[in-house]
């Protein structure tokens, strides 16, 4: 594959990497980390009026997946909040994908538009992996559906306006096959949200739903095939939007940090900046090829899990060692003296864990690569 940029592509960045200059300031990121809450309505916005969100989402305007990844990896080089934004053009990718015409009238404007935001609820309390085998109840009630149960990592749900959730409609089928995948404005009567905090400092919550009720103009997909609609998300989201360059802006931070104290020159130190940036440029590659391979008309399951494992595991280690190099100031946090790279030494150690469970943990990574790369028997 050629990991050329075209001229296209290369504009791109920069109108991205303009739109960062004005909305992403250090007062926005210092209110990210003490709100927990990853997203930035003015950035949303700017990149919606510069119909750059319409254009990024898959199967919509451009939909090219070489487009996704550049805005999404200026982003998380620039370590802006953008996780609100991936989730949005994700699921607006999921409508274009299976939604009906209806749907995509109703929804896709104002998610294009940066003014609406959307909350994903596949994950339960008991089922996060195993997520085939959630018991959120979807039952048919006259012409409506009643909803109940209650999902865990909400991740956005006290700010989006739309919910994607996953139900079970059929117990009487194998797991895979009883699901069906519903989107619906967040506050419909029923929903409750509470906040998780997490160690990192990003906000989560659990939801719950009692007595939930739609109409069929909120079931996404056919009625129990919520599971593909699953995988057409999944597939998004591995390895393109974010999360394979954390290492880039942790690498700046300790960088600017060790030239201050005098650190640079020590060879060790050196050897594991070097280091990072490799690891950093691999997980750069392997992420642009598979974009290549959606952008090929492919969908790069496969290659979407090697990237996740390697550019998170990289990530984590790089941290452990600078952390380890920054001695006890590195365990110093935002606005403490004395912090190593003014707290985000500590911060990224308190991250980089809840990368390899996100999107998939590594050990399910790995299985889907030994099952379908290496063609190992199935783990389960
Ligand atoms: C900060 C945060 C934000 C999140 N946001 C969202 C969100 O917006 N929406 C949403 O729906 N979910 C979200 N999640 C949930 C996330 O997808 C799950 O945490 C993840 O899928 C793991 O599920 P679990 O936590 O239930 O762990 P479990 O599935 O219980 O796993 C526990 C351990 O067992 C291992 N394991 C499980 N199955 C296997 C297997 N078959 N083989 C080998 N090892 C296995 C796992 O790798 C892990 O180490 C979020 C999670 C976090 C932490």
């Amino acid at each position: 594959m050629d990991f050329t940029l075209s001229n296209d592509v290369v504009e791109f960045r920069a109108a991205i990497r303009s739109i960062i200059a004005e909305t992403v300031t250090p007062e926005v990121v210092d209110e990210m980390h003490r709100s927990g809450t990853f997203d930035l309505p003015a950035l949303n916005l700017a990149l919606g009026a510069a119909g750059y969100i319409e254009r990024a989402v898959p199967g919509l305007g451009k939909g090219d997946p070489v487009e996704l990844w550049v805005l999404f990896n200026e982003l998380e080089k620039a370590g802006a909040p953008f996780d609100g934004l991936a989730i949005n053009i994700m699921i607006a990718g999921v409508v274009v994908a299976v939604g009906t015409d209806e749907q995509k009238a109703r929804i896709l404007p104002s998610i294009i538009s940066g003014e609406a935001g959307v909350c994903m609820g596949y994950s339960e309390p008991d089922h996060g992996s195993d997520v085939a085998s959630i018991t959120t109840r979807a039952v048919r009630d006259g012409d409506e559906w009643m909803i109940n149960g209650a999902k865990m990592w909400t991740t956005m749900a006290h700010k989006a306006t739309w919910l994607i959730l996953l139900t079970r409609t059929n117990t009487e089928v194998p797991k895979h096959k009883g699901l069906t995948m519903f989107i619906m404005p967040m506050d419909t009567p029923g929903i409750t949200v509470e906040p998780v905090h997490t160690m990192a400092t990003e906000r989560t919550n659990a939801t719950w739903y009692d007595d939930v009720r739609v109409g069929d103009d909120a079931v996404l997909g056919e009625v129990n095939s919520g599971w593909r609609t699953m995988t057409v998300a999944l597939a998004f989201e591995r390895g393109v939007m974010g999360g394979t360059n954390a290492g880039v802006p942790l690498l700046r931070h300790f960088r600017l940090w060790a030239d201050k104290v005098g650190l640079s020159a020590d060879p060790f130190v050196r050897y594991q900046m070097a280091r990072t940036a490799i690891d950093m440029q691999v997980a750069t590659l392997l992420t642009q090829r598979s974009a290549w391979i959606a952008g090929s008309g492919g969908l790069p399951g496969l290659e979407g899990s090697m990237t996740k494992l390697f550019a998170t595991e990289a990530y984590q280690r790089s941290v452990r060692a600078f952390q380890e190099m920054a001695g006890s100031s590195g365990l110093l946090q935002f606005h403490e003296p004395g912090a190593a790279a003014d707290g985000f030494i500590d911060y990224d150690a308190r991250h980089a864990p809840v990368t390899t469970i996100y999107g998939g943990t590594s050990e399910i990574q790995r299985n889907n690569i030994a099952e379908r790369h290496l063609r190992l028997p199935k783990a389960r």
